[in-house]
């Protein structure tokens, strides 16, 4: 429902109306509205968001867990034990379903809600004009008449009407259908086009994928056209991984296997042993209940849920959630650098003319530092050539700098940001100057272009241009150098020399020039820049690496990870700062252009000998990753950029930046980091690896318990005795079980060597040659303890429901101390932490000690499940039998660790 709109918006044709037409209408004008303003309206319109699809409702879901083969078998179940006037067993076997069903829902709903408050944190920001100043906001304060610039890689935040475009092209597929971009314009449309004619306007929900352009939005939320037809209400994050559907297909198959196994039994019963078909029935009921783990789905989810939440909390962000899986397995991690690997706190440190080579002091953008040359300090005021450079560096800039609370506060490019520091320490005052030499237009800056260009008109009438970039390419465009009194020729060598010189000391360079125009130009074209450039000089700015990225670099490598540095930058820029971060070591930089020309051999080489690569392109990074990828590696790769977007899809996990990523980069990552942080990256795959290694120990705990049940009842069926466990008690351990000790394990904390190991071999199945043997060994001294002490109960002359008693009890106590070992995969217990350091184990384990001393002393569960009280010799015996399940399993790691790997 389209809530509090003007009852016009929706109806209004703003794709058919001028340009001034539209702004009259909307109350809004071109320099963006005042926060009152935009506040009334939002109070008004609400906010920017579409109203959420409806879910499954609760009993829905509720009734969906009924949906499964083994309830089905327990109800079938349930109706003969009815038809046998088993009422007991009847209850309880309804009393099972139910609080399965119960738990499957409370678990369910909980995995879910993590999932949606992590899809919380992506929410959109769009870049606005709010009291004639550019910021950032979330998409969702947006309101009717606000100003809106788009970029590359955005996602349009609301519908726009286009006030101005510069080569905009929107790929509105989300909306049309139409996967090709649609080039856009400001002219009105005709009033009765389709909507993917409406080239004056902006959808939300599409994406830019080249151009930028200012629009006023026109509706916002359940308004736009896309809360209309309520399409894509979010990427929906399903709970499904190949792990879990693999999980899923092996439970089905064994339920089958299990199925046939118990008819087999009930048919060898009733006729080889002349058992009662009733009890045989029972019997092999119990079989198929003991041997399904219909709890091992519900606690792999859970602790993928568990692990995305500790993702987040890390600063990862889960996109999908079959990226927690990959991320254990990552071989290769290929980051980008600015910003990932350094601070992108940039800081000019020196400037290069004909004249001079200037050191500039300071840190951060505050303008406190002075100029020096081979340590004499200069005035800037003094040197005009300085000044040029400086003011170049001002005027081609969209960033803004503001003090707040002592604060220099950087709206913008951080390497933008650090010129306007520049020209501040250089005595200029950035409000006047681009009062003295306004805008009039300009080419903004792109990766792969690498220069931004802007066209200035001072009021005398002169038109020029002011040019900054990366060197070659500026250098490029110059045939003059700047020289006091004077321009020279350009001497390339010159300044390649001073780029090669600076950039070795891990600068970033930048190169500033200036060109005239004519003065009626108002429009800045591409091949106007192209040629015949001034040079005014270069200047090389500091970004020094995070401390925790060059931590968790080190930490990768010992985890068998390579880490591989990426960058837009200069060669030699890129291997000061790599060799600072611990990455190549000095060694080969590959720069973008020579990649080009390696044969597909060469390049898969030089995707895994080379660490640094420098001057790299998308297009590259795809290229890359592909190679590495054909050598059977896992790569993990980082981008920002809308262009980036292809190698992100086709990297093992795709990682985009949260916060100077764009939104076409995010969408098509599997996982976004909120701080930008290397050391994010590696925080995720040590969550992985830990998610991986829960889930393991889940299975590695579960499955023993289930086959030693089955093996128990198998046993007794076979040698024609007794069931040392009743069905019913059967159904009371795995559901006692499996809400308490198995679900501990999702909660296990990180092994303190998990960063030490190679990363795992995602061929490698689950259920490795290991898991297959320590579940052998476990389930057949979990029936050789059980069977052993039940018998020997009945040989001393115990009653049938005494020994059963005991039964149940030493198989419980079994769990719990394989439960302890289970902490541990591989390694011994070595420590108090070791054994008692997850608390959800603690208190699963005091859960069921209650619920084993309800079992055995509540009159009401003794007529429920036919048991009887025991006494403390029969506890120390118990206990004395269960302990050495975990005594010989320490042994087995002992004897493994000593046999070395393998
Ligand atoms: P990384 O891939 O490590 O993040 P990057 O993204 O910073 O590197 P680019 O932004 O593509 O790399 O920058 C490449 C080059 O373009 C820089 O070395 C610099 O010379 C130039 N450059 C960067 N930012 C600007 C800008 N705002 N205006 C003009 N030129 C720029």
């Amino acid at each position: 429902m389209p809530k509090d709109q003007q009852p016009d918006s929706q109806e209004m044709a703003w794709h058919a109306l001028p340009l001034q037409g539209v702004l009259e209408h909307l109350e809004a004008d071109e320099g963006g509205l005042s926060s009152e303003t935009a506040r009334q309206r939002l109070a008004r319109h609400g906010p920017n968001r579409l109203t959420p699809a409806r879910r499954r409702g609760a009993l829905r879901r509720f009734l969906a867990q009924f949906h499964n083969i083994l309830i089905y078998l327990l109800v079938a179940a349930a109706c003969v034990t009815a038809a046998l006037a088993h009422w007991v067993d009847t209850g309880v076997i309804l009393g099972v379903v139910v609080i399965n069903a119960i738990i499957g829902f409370v678990q369910e709903g909980r995995a879910e809600r993590a999932l949606d408050a992590i899809r919380d944190l992506l929410s959109p920001k769009a870049g606005v004009l709010r009291n004639e100043r550019r910021t950032t906001l979330p998409a969702e304060e947006l309101v009717p008449g606000d100003i809106v610039l788009l970029q590359p890689g955005d996602k349009v935040p609301a519908d726009l009407r286009l006030l101005s475009v510069r080569n905009l092209h929107v790929e509105e597929a989300a909306l049309t259908g139409e996967s090709v971009p649609v080039a856009k314009q400001t002219e009105a449309v005709e009033e009765g086009s389709a909507l993917g004619d409406r080239r004056s306007m902006a959808f939300s929900g599409t994406l830019v994928s080249s151009g930028h352009a200012k629009g006023v939005v026109v509706a916002t939320g359940d308004a736009t056209q896309i809360g209309r037809i309520s399409a894509l209400l979010g990427e929906v994050t399903t709970l499904e991984t190949p792990l879990l559907v693999q999980m899923d297909r092996f439970g089905r198959w064994l339920s089958a296997a299990i199925v046939v196994l118990a008819g087999l039994l009930f048919t060898f019963g009733t006729l080889i042993r002349s058992y009662p078909p009733a009890d045989m029935f029972l019997g092999a009921v119990g079989l198929a209940v003991a041997a399904i783990p219909e709890g091992l789905p519900a606690i792999i989810t859970i602790t993928l849920a568990v692990g995305v939440q500790a993702m987040a909390r890390r600063q990862a962000i889960i996109r999908l959630l079959p990226a927690v899986e990959t991320l254990g397995s990552v071989t290769v991690i290929y980051s980008d650098k600015t910003g990932t690997l350094t601070r992108n706190e940039m800081t000019v440190a020196s400037v290069i003319t004909t004249e001079a080579s200037f050191d500039v002091g300071g840190s951060g953008y505050d303008p406190h530092g002075g100029f020096s040359v081979q340590h004499r300090p200069v005035a800037p005021e003094d040197t005009p050539i300085l000044q040029e450079v400086a003011r170049a560096g001002l005027l081609c800039n969209d960033a803004s700098l503001e003090a707040v609370e002592g604060e220099w506060r950087l709206e913008g490019d951080p390497t933008e940001g650090a010129l306007i520091t520049l020209a501040r320490k250089a005595g200029l005052e950035p409000a006047l100057e681009s009062e003295e030499l306004p805008r009039t237009d300009a080419i903004p800056f792109e990766s792969e272009h690498r220069f931004m260009a802007t066209l200035h008109h001072d009021h005398a009438g002169h038109a020029f241009v002011l040019v900054k970039g990366a060197p070659e390419r500026i250098l490029a465009m110059c045939s003059r150098q700047r020289r006091t009194g004077e321009d020279e020729a350009l001497d390339p060598d010159f300044w390649h020399r001073q780029a090669d010189r600076i950039a070795a000391n891990g600068q970033r360079i930048l190169a500033l020039a200036f060109g005239t125009a004519a003065p009626g130009e108002h429009e800045l074209q591409f091949a106007e820049v192209e040629t015949g450039l001034t040079l005014l000089g270069l200047v090389g700015m500091l970004d020094p690496p995070r401390e925790e990225a060059i931590r968790s670099v080190t930490e990768c490598r010992r985890a068998g990870i390579r880490v591989k540095m990426i960058t837009g930058d200069h060669a030699a820029t890129a291997r000061a700062v790599g060799e600072q971060l611990g990455i190549g070591d000095g060694g080969t930089v590959l720069a973008g252009s020579a990649i080009d020309d390696l044969s597909p051999e060469e390049l898969q080489h030089a995707a895994w000998e080379v660490d640094v690569f420098a001057r790299v392109s998308p297009e590259h990074k795809l290229h890359l990753v592909e190679a590495l990828q054909m050598g059977g590696q896992v790569a993990a790769m980082t981008g920002d950029g809308v262009n980036d977007a292809p190698a992100l899809k086709r990297a093992n996990v795709g990682i985009a930046m949260g916060q100077k990523g764009t939104e076409v980069a995010k969408e098509a990552a599997e996982m976004v980091l909120g701080d930008d942080n290397f050391a994010s990256i590696a925080a995720a795959i040590r969550e992985g690896r830990t998610v991986y290694d829960n889930i393991r120990k889940s299975i590695l705990f579960i499955l023993p318990t289930n086959g030693g049940e089955a093996l128990t009842i198998l046993a007794a069926i076979l040698l024609g005795r007794e069931l040392p466990i009743t069905p019913v008690q059967i159904l009371w351990v795995n559901m006692i079980t499996a809400v308490t000790l198995g679900l501990s394990l999702a909660f296990e904390p990180t092994e303190p060597g998990v960063m030490r190991r190679p990363p795992r071999n995602p061929k490698e199945p689950i259920l490795s040659g290991f898991l297959v043997f320590r579940i052998a060994l476990v389930s057949v001294i979990l029936v050789g303890g059980t069977f052993g002490l039940f018998l020997w109960e009945r040989l001393q002359g115990a009653s049938l429901p005494l020994a059963q008693t005991v039964a149940v009890n030493t198989l419980v106590a079994f769990e719990v101390f394989y439960l302890l070992n289970t902490r541990r995969i591989h390694d011994r217990l070595r420590s108090t932490d070791d054994l008692f350091g997850n608390r959800y184990v603690l208190y699963a384990v005091a859960a069921v000690i209650a619920f084993q001393l309800l079992f055995t002393y509540a009159p009401t569960l003794q007529h429920l499940f036919g048991t009887v009280a025991i006494g403390p010799t029969t506890w120390t015996r118990i206990l004395s039998v269960a302990v050495t399940v975990f005594v010989l399993v320490e042994a087995e790691k002992a004897v493994r660790q000593r046999l070395g790997p393998g």
